[in-house]
C-alpha cells in the first residue's frame, strides 16, 4: 500500500501558512506502516488540482487530500475529485441536514453557499463532519482511493484518526509500523560521516521489512542528525531493530554522537555534570550570555548550573574574575576566566569564552579567532583555540556550541 499527500491551497504556495497538515499526515502514515513517497502542494485551481490528483493516482494506491472543502468559490476540491472519478456531484440530504442543524445550534442562518458542502461525488462515501461544517469524503477511483479532508488542522486530524487511517490500514492488510530514531552528532562534516557509515549504508541498501535505513540531516550549527528508520511488524520489533542499528552506528562514530532524538548538546553536558554531583560556572566574553541562555533552557538546570559572568570589558575580566593583565584574546585569558568563574561561583567546572566576533580584528587576530577555557576541579586548566568562519552572529553561535562540545569531550575523557 502506497499513499501520498496532496495539500490544496494557494496560501500554502505563497508561504502565507506553513503546511503543517502534510507533516501530520506524513507522521501518521509512517506510524501506521504505510509508505508515503510524495507530498504535493497545489493552489486553488481546478485544472491543476485535477492534474495533481491524476499524477498521484498514477503512482500510488491512496491519495490523502486536505483543504478546499469549504463553502467559498475557491473551494473546489470536491469538483476536481468528481472530475477525476468521471462522475457528477449529488447533494446529500443527510449531510445538508447536519450543516443546517450546526448553523441552527449556533443561532445562525445557513447561507446557500454552505449547501455546496453537501455535494458529494457520485459513488463517494461521506465521513461525517463532527467539528466543522465540511464532511470528509472517501472516493473510489478504480481500485484506488482518494480521501478528502478539510484544511482546518483539528478537523483534518480528527477525521484522519477516526476514519481515514482505519480505512487505509484495512486496505493495506498486514499491519506494520515505521519507527525512527535520530542520533545527534557534532564535530564531523556530512561527507565525513557519510564516508564512515558508507559500508553500513551499503549493507542495508537491499532494504525490506525489518532492515533499517540511514539518512543524514544537516542541522546548521547544531550538527548533523543521523536518522535510523525501520519498518517492522510492531513497535517492539521496531525498537529492537533500532537498538541493534544504533549500537552498530555508535561503534563507528563513537563520541561524535552526543545525544538521541530531542537531546541537545547542553542537555548532554548537563547529564554529565549532574551525574558527578558537580556544578558549572561560566565566564563569557564574546558570547555575552548565550552559553548561559542555552544552559538554562534545559529543564532542571538549577541542579547543576551555578551561574555565569558576562565579563566583556577587560577591566571586568580583571576585577571580577581575577584575570591577570595581558592580551585578552589568548589561551591564558581563557584559562584564567574559567578558573575565576569557578572560584567566584564555587563550582567544580568552569567554562569560558573569549575571542573576536568581528567584523573588525582585535589585538591583531582576525574575526573568528576564539579561545575556550576549561577548568575542572583537581585538574589542569586548558584552552582550546578555534578558527570559526562566518559573520559576527555565526561566530558567536558557533562559539557557544563549540564550547559546550569541548566541555562534553573533556568530561568524557578519562581523568589524568
Ligand atoms: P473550511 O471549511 O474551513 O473552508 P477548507 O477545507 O476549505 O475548510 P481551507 O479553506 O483550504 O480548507 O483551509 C481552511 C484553513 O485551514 C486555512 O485558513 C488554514 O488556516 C488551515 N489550513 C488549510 N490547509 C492547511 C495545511 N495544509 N496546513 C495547515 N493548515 C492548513
Ligand atoms: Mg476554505
Amino acid at each position: 500500500m502506497r499513499a501520498e499527500v496532496l495539500a490544496v491551497g494557494t496560501e500554502l504556495l505563497l508561504g502565507q501558512i506553513a503546511d503543517t497538515n502534510s507533516s501530520f499526515m506524513g507522521e501518521q502514515l509512517a506510524l501506521s506502516g504505510i509508505d508515503c513517497h510524495f507530498q504535493t502542494k497545489v493552489g486553488d485551481n481546478f485544472d491543476r488540482i485535477v492534474l495533481a490528483l491524476r499524477t498521484a493516482l498514477a503512482r500510488s494506491d491512496a491519495v490523502l487530500v486536505c483543504g478546499g472543502l469549504g463553502p467559498t468559490q475557491d473551494d473546489i476540491t470536491r469538483e476536481a475529485i468528481a472530475a477525476v472519478m468521471n462522475v457528477d456531484l449529488v447533494r446529500d440530504d443527510s449531510v445538508l441536514e447536519r450543516i443546517r442543524a450546526m448553523f441552527a445550534s449556533r443561532g445562525r442562518e445557513m447561507s446557500p453557499n454552505n449547501a455546496r458542502q453537501a455535494d458529494v461525488p457520485r459513488g463517494a462515501e461521506v465521513i461525517e463532519q463532527r467539528t466543522g461544517t465540511a464532511p470528509g469524503l472517501v472516493c473510489p477511483v478504480g481500485n484506488k482511493v482518494v480521501y478528502a479532508m478539510p484544511g482546518v488542522p483539528y478537523e483534518m486530524q480528527e477525521m484522519m484518526d477516526r476514519a481515514v487511517l482505519p480505512d487505509l490500514r484495512r486496505r493495506a492488510g498486514e499491519p506494520a509500523v515505521i519507527v525512527s530514531r535520530t542520533l545527534r552528532t557534532w564535530g564531523l562534516a556530512e561527507s565525513a560521516l557519510a564516508e564512515l557509515l558508507e559500508p553500513r549504508v551499503e549493507a542495508l541498501s537491499r532494504g525490506g521489512q525489518g532492515v533499517p535505513t540511514i539518512a543524514f540531516l544537516a542541522s546548521g550549527i547544531e550538527g548533523i542528525k543521523v536518522r535510523l528508520t525501520v519498518k517492522a511488524a510492531d513497535g517492539a520489533a521496531g525498537a529492537a531493530a533500532l537498538d541493534a542499528e544504533e549500537s552498530l552506528v555508535r561503534q563507528v562514530l563513537g563520541e561524535v554522537v552526543f545525544g538521541v532524538d530531542d537531546e541537545t548538546m547542553e542537555s548532554a553536558v548537563g547529564s554529565l555534570i549532574r551525574g558527578r554531583g558537580w556544578r558549572l560556572a561560566l565566564a563569557e566574553s564574546l558570547t555575552g550570555g548565550l552559553v548561559a541562555s542555552r544552559v538554562v533552557s534545559v529543564p532542571g538546570a538549577s541542579e547543576w548550573f551555578a551561574g555565569g559572568v558576562v565579563a566583556y570589558a577587560t577591566e571586568v575580566k580583571g576585577s571580577v574574575l581575577g584575570v591577570p593583565s595581558g592580551p585578552v584574546i589568548s589561551p591564558a585569558t581563557a584559562r584564567a576566566m574559567a578558573e575565576g568563574a569557578r572560584t567566584l561561583l564555587r563550582a567544580e567546572v568552569g567554562l569560558a569564552t573569549t575571542g573576536v566576533a568581528g567584523p573588525a580584528s582585535q589585538e591583531g587576530h582576525p574575526p573568528g579567532t576564539v579561545f575556550v577555557g576549561l577548568s575542572i576541579e583537581g585538574g589542569e586548566s586548558e584552552a582550546i583555540e578555534l578558527r570559526l568562519p562566518g559573520d559576527r552572529e555565526r561566530v558567536r553561535q558557533m562559539t557557544v556550541i563549540s564550547a559546550l562540545s569541548a566541555l562534553r569531550r573533556r568530561l568524557l575523557a578519562p581523568v589524568s
